[in-house]
């Protein structure tokens, strides 16, 4: 760690040691990280990941945290954060180019204010450019994957941009190349009228208000949706809305949804989606698959 931090001050990148995740995720839980380092923009990131792998050092890369609960041990090693590499260019031809750490709500703004449309869905999903395309995120009847035209990656030491086809996109899954970051991305929207975009943005963002927690920490649905029923009516029916373990609790609002009530530990909230996945192969023969990315170190 010592020699990456010496390479990290040649480059004049920015780290922090010992950060607590719970000041990093959207969930508000999770223990420390050993060092979190700031890449500024696009080529700063791709010679962290360089350093990184000649150091031979384990990394993980996030975004805005909305999808992602690290346990109460923290994460043993490096977390990059593309938080702070936010640039986005409005280009020609209806051509948006944003960096990896690009919030999609901002994205969105600009899009409007260019007079684009094509990114309305992705009102109220609080992540960046880079967890939305490792998710594919999507919203009213839209996703990241119908809107983005390439992405750039860094792979194995070099950046390769893929096309959206070469992605194979599918339901918050994609094919990206184990152990690739993405760096950037460039999506197609069209000339649109501004007026009505406006109108439908507000009124998914009206809607969501109505339907999801979101004035409590959350970190978006937990689990995906099976084929057979939407994961929150399932969980519903299976007596999960307002059940509670510690700090944390499912959603009255959306059964879907887990909130910490301000005093969870990441290991309440592990406990209730190993218990609600439990209880949903048991009484309904259902396998849930978890939306949200649950990493780190369980505490000993
Ligand atoms: C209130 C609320 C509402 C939400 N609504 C929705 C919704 O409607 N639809 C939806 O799809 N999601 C929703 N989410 C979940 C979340 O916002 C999305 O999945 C979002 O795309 C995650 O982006 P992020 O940057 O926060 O990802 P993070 O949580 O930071 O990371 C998620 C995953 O992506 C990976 N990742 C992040 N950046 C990169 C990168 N540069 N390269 C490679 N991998 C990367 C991480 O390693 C991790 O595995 C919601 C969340 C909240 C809290």
């Amino acid at each position: 760690m010592n020699r990456l931090v010496k390479e990290l001050d040649k480059i004049e990148c920015e780290y922090v040691s010992r950060f607590p995740m719970s000041r990093y995720t959207s969930m508000r839980v999770g223990g420390i990280v050993d060092l979190i380092v700031y890449p500024k923009n696009q080529s700063e990131l791709i010679m962290v990941f360089n350093i990184l792998r000649c150091l031979e050092l384990d990394w993980t890369v996030l975004g805005g945290g909305s999808n992602t609960i690290i346990d109460d041990g923290g994460i043993k090693g490096v977390l990059v954060s593309t938080r702070k590499m936010r640039d986005i260019q409005i280009l020609e031809n209806g051509k948006v180019l944003a960096e990896a750490g690009a919030v999609l709500g901002t994205i969105l703004n600009n899009s409007l204010r260019a007079g684009l449309s094509g990114f309305e869905f992705a009102a109220g999903i609080p992540g960046t450019v880079g967890g939305g395309i490792a998710m594919n995120a999507g919203a009213n009847d839209g996703e990241i994957k119908d809107v983005v035209e390439r992405v750039w990656i860094w792979l194995d030491g070099k950046e390769i941009v893929l096309s959206r086809d070469e992605i194979n996109f599918e339901y918050r899954k994609n094919d990206l190349p184990k152990g690739s970051v993405v760096t950037r991305a460039l999506f197609f929207l069209t000339h649109g009228n501004r007026k009505e975009s406006e109108k439908r943005v507000k009124d998914y963002l009206d809607k969501r208000s109505k339907t999801q927690p979101i004035t409590t920490s959350n970190s978006g649905s937990i689990f995906k949706n099976p084929a057979e029923i939407p994961a929150g009516k399932l969980l519903e029916e299976l007596g999960f809305k307002g059940f509670t373990i510690g700090g944390a609790r499912f959603s009255e609002l959306h059964a879907n949804f887990i909130v910490n009530s301000g005093s969870a530990k990441a290991s309440d909230v592990i406990r209730l989606i190993q218990m609600a996945g439990e209880e949903a192969f048991l009484r309904k023969g259902l396998l849930l698959e978890t939306e949200v990315k649950i990493i780190g170190k369980e505490k000993s």
